[in-house]
């Protein structure tokens, strides 16, 4: 059988934020309306301060105004639950993004409960939570929005497929079933507790891993001709390399990738869709609020 398919997700993505740019430059012409993402960074973690200044760049690239907010470690949650009142009245501000982790001493439900859920770019406020649940129109968390970009792409209708998803998160998994439900596939969520979950994941025609485990997804419990997402990010020794690392997913690609029939690699797959896809819930957002159909992405 032929080795999967690699599913390019920085193509992917640099083809969207095209896309994206050109409907910003739209609704400049047509509406004399700049959509506007501020995005919150509370302290100095090294890894946290690359993704604000990755997605402030990536604003700006697609023509939007970006807003970024660099507040000390020490700062006291009201110094931030006022801060996000402000972005919240602000009409300049379509979307915000409190970037996660938070320091100990603030309440992260608080923070995300702040958020005013027509704003909430990320799609973790409980009122779109709800709204993905339920029906209606949500703001749609980024990271699986991307994936369900790429699987449509890839197979194009969904309807009746075996989807199987490990991690039942807020963030990842949970938004994740959800999406897979409302294109009419037949979903199972996983997680630590499942018994014999390689058997499980055999059965899937999809299959999203979003654990946190480097290679924990073998080549057998891919069933073959499968379309294998990897949203894991984990990083590992570098073999024969002493201090380097590397990152892997939570597929063992080399094994999956013989037996499936598409695979998103680690990095370069899921990773890019889901500033992207920020870009593109900054742009729904702001197409809501001011009465606009939003583009189809
Ligand atoms: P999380 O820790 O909140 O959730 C992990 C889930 O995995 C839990 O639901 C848990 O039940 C399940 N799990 C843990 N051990 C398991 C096991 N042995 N078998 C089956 N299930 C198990 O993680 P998260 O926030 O959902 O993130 C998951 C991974 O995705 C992480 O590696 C994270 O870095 C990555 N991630 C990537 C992106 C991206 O943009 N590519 C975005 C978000 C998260």
């Amino acid at each position: 059988m032929a080795e999967a398919d690699i599913i390019d997700g920085r193509a992917f993505a640099a083809e969207l934020c095209g896309r994206i740019a050109d409907a910003v430059s739209e609704m400049k012409s047509d509406h004399g309306l700049t959509p506007g993402l501020a995005v919150v960074l509370v302290g100095e973690d090294p890894a946290s301060e690359v993704y604000v200044r990755n997605k402030n760049k990536a604003t700006v690239k697609a023509g939007m105004n970006g807003f970024e907010h660099v507040l000390p470690m020490d700062t006291e949650q009201e110094e931030l639950l006022a801060l996000i009142g402000t972005l919240n009245g602000d009409d300049a501000v379509h979307g915000i993004l409190v970037q996660l982790p938070l320091p100990d001493q603030i309440d992260e439900q608080a923070v995300i409960d702040a958020i005013s859920p027509d704003k909430d770019a990320d799609g973790f406020h409980v009122v779109n939570t709800g709204r993905l649940a339920t029906g209606g129109d949500p703001m749609v968390p980024c990271t699986p929005l991307g994936c369900l970009m790429m699987l449509k792409d890839r197979m194009g209708d969904l309807s009746g497929k075996e989807a199987v998803i490990i991690g039942r998160s807020n963030i990842v998994g949970k938004p994740m079933a959800h999406l897979l439900l409302d294109a009419n596939c037949t979903v199972t969520i996983c997680h630590s507790r499942t018994a014999d979950l390689p058997e499980v994941c055999r059965r899937a025609d999809i299959l999203v891993a979003a654990v946190g485990r480097a290679e924990m997804v073998r080549g057998d419990w891919v069933k073959p001709g499968a379309i294998v997402i990897d949203v894991g990010i984990n990083r590992v020794p570098k073999p024969g390399e002493e201090g380097k690392t590397r990152l892997v997913g939570d597929v063992a690609f080399a094994e999956a990738k013989a037996v499936a029939g598409a695979i998103t690699p680690v990095p370069g797959g899921v990773g890019p869709m889901t500033i992207a896809c920020l870009l593109a819930n900054t742009v729904t957002a702001a197409c809501r609020q001011h009465g606009i159909a939003p583009p189809e992405f």
